[in-house]
């Protein structure tokens, strides 16, 4: 599918698109933000609740150094501001998963400021995406409402757990940049270790919100700042895929356009993805949105910390993917979209690194981005599950390098690894599949082709191109054995062909 990148074509002239998303990230935390109760995911209904997170009177929150510490390690991935001074706020409101009555949040002041982030899209450009923010919060419990027919059940198991909200600043403009910014998150809070990325249990998940503007107003915008030269804009809440990101966008872009141009007004409000039918409604308008009440929590002391511990902390970041999509691309000779392929993953990125070093680095890439990840691919296995070994890989590797055997016999090589398993020298010389650089045997062969093809032998003498179809009849001899190099130029000297 293409989509307009920058601009939407109406019925009545051009829109733009102009999109920023506030993610929620979970902590990778044993425990919640503000209790010892375990924060892991799949425990039975309310096994994992405290009497912090159960909200019972005379209870008082405890902050986890732990999650202060994902959060500013997220924050440095982010190359964003690390705000050494924060406070946490409660944000008002009833719901029955909330037994608190509140949400500690942090609203004026956050833990983490100003950064940015780099997104790549398909056709290879690179976009630089605008963070307002990160800050910490708790999550709320769960309304259970289709167990009984007149019954509603509350699971507080996910009442308490760390959250990051990441809010990032209206720099998207399709849904291509909104997806692969979602996916760019989620490489690096991977990559840090500060959260696990699961979409499914719902580890991370997004708030969409998508304006449209007449074609010309994002860059006033962009000029003054004066957020009145951009559209209305709505908020689809939890949307928990990469894809269903790009859907709501591509939905909400083009429902906005229509409701415009038919002379209607786009309302400020909340609305819900259903990803059956791939469309977004309405789920609160702004007339009954909250008053939130924010004010400072004062059961919680305002977060202060050294900036030596911020600088501690980023003494032991690892490698970011950006980092090392530049690294491979100089030191392995990899094109940007290898490169980026293969950096997208620390686990990949790691396989890479051990099959590659001491290599040829864009023969390791193709083996390992073409062969190996098709076929992990087609097995749905990931990195981690691979049937051949990054030792396995870099010897068949080396067997071709060093001219053992030819990049076709090892493909041969890399099935039987695959199906049987086994060192790649231990097959070779098992199969008999050393390459034949004997310049005698391969004579026998190309005589034996010469003699049988007289009519070939012709043609090839006027029309030079031919003399492949000879190369691939003496491979076909030698059982695809024979050193290529060596069969042309003997080919060549025998035909008398330059
Ligand atoms: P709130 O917390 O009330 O939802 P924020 O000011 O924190 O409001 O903004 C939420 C998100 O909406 C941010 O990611 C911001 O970039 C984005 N945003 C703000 N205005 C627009 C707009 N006109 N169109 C698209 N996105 C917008
Ligand atoms: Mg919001």
């Amino acid at each position: 599918m293409t989509e307009p990148r920058k601009y939407l074509q109406g019925e009545t002239g051009e829109w733009e698109v102009v999109i920023g998303l506030e993610v929620h990230a979970q902590v990778a935390s044993k425990a919640k933000l503000f209790s010892g109760a375990s924060a892991e995911y799949g425990a039975g209904p309310n096994e994992n609740v405290s009497l912090v997170d159960a909200a019972m009177p005379g209870m008082l929150p405890v902050i986890n150094k732990f999650c202060v510490e994902q959060a500013i390690r997220t924050g440095l991935g982010l190359n964003a501001q690390i705000n050494t001074w924060s406070r946490f706020d409660r944000k008002n409101y009833f719901y029955p998963d909330l037994p608190q009555g509140y949400q500690i949040s942090q609203y004026k002041d956050p833990i983490v400021g100003e950064g940015e982030i780099e997104i790549e899209l398909d056709d290879g450009e690179t976009l630089t995406i605008g963070i307002e923010r990160l800050h910490l919060e708790q999550d709320a419990g769960k309304s259970i409402h289709d167990l009984a027919p007149s019954e509603s059940y509350v699971d507080l198991n996910r009442s308490g757990v760390a959250l990051m909200e990441i809010v990032s600043k209206p720099d998207m403009r399709s849904a291509a940049e909104a997806s692969a910014y979602f996916d760019k998150l989620r490489t690096i809070v991977r990559y840090l270790g500060t959260c696990d990325g699961n979409m499914e249990q719902g580890s991370m998940r997004a708030d969409v919100n998508v304006s449209v503007c007449r074609a010309g107003n994002y860059a006033k915008f962009k000029e003054t700042g004066d957020f009145s030269h951009l559209g209305t804009r709505t908020e689809t809440k939890n949307v928990n895929s990469i894809r269903y990101v790009r859907q709501v966008v591509d939905y909400e872009a083009r429902r906005q356009v229509q409701v415009l141009e038919a002379g209607g007004e786009i309302d400020q409000e909340t609305r819900l993805f259903d990803v059956k039918t791939g469309e977004t409604r309405t789920m609160r308008s702004k007339e009954d949105a909250h008053d939130y009440r924010y004010f400072p929590d004062p059961d919680l002391l305002p977060l202060e910390f050294e900036q030596a511990w911020v600088e501690e902390i980023r003494g032991t970041m690892p490698e970011l993917p950006d980092e090392k999509k530049r690294r491979f691309a100089a030191d392995y000779g990899l094109s940007p979209y290898d490169a980026a392929v293969l950096a997208s993953d620390r686990e990949k990125a790691d396989f890479f690194e051990s099959v590659a070093k001491g290599r040829d680095g864009k023969l390791a890439a193709n083996w390992v981005t073409t062969e190996l990840f098709g076929v992990l691919n087609k097995m749905d296995k990931e990195i981690g599950e691979s049937p051949i070994s990054a030792g396995q890989l870099g010897g068949l590797i080396d067997l071709i390098q060093d001219k053992t055997i030819s990049g076709k016999i090892a493909k041969t090589v890399f099935e039987i690894m695959l199906e049987k398993g086994g060192e790649p020298a231990d097959i070779v010389e098992r199969e008999g599949l050393k390459q034949v650089t004997d310049t005698g045997a391969i004579e026998a062969a190309v005589d034996k082709v010469i003699a049988a093809n007289p009519a070939q032998v012709e043609k090839v003498k006027e029309k030079p191109k031919t003399l492949g179809w000879f190369v691939g009849q003496v491979m076909k001899e030698t059982g695809g054995k024979a050193n290529p190099q060596a069969v042309n130029e003997i080919l060549r000297a025998k035909l008398g062909v330059e």
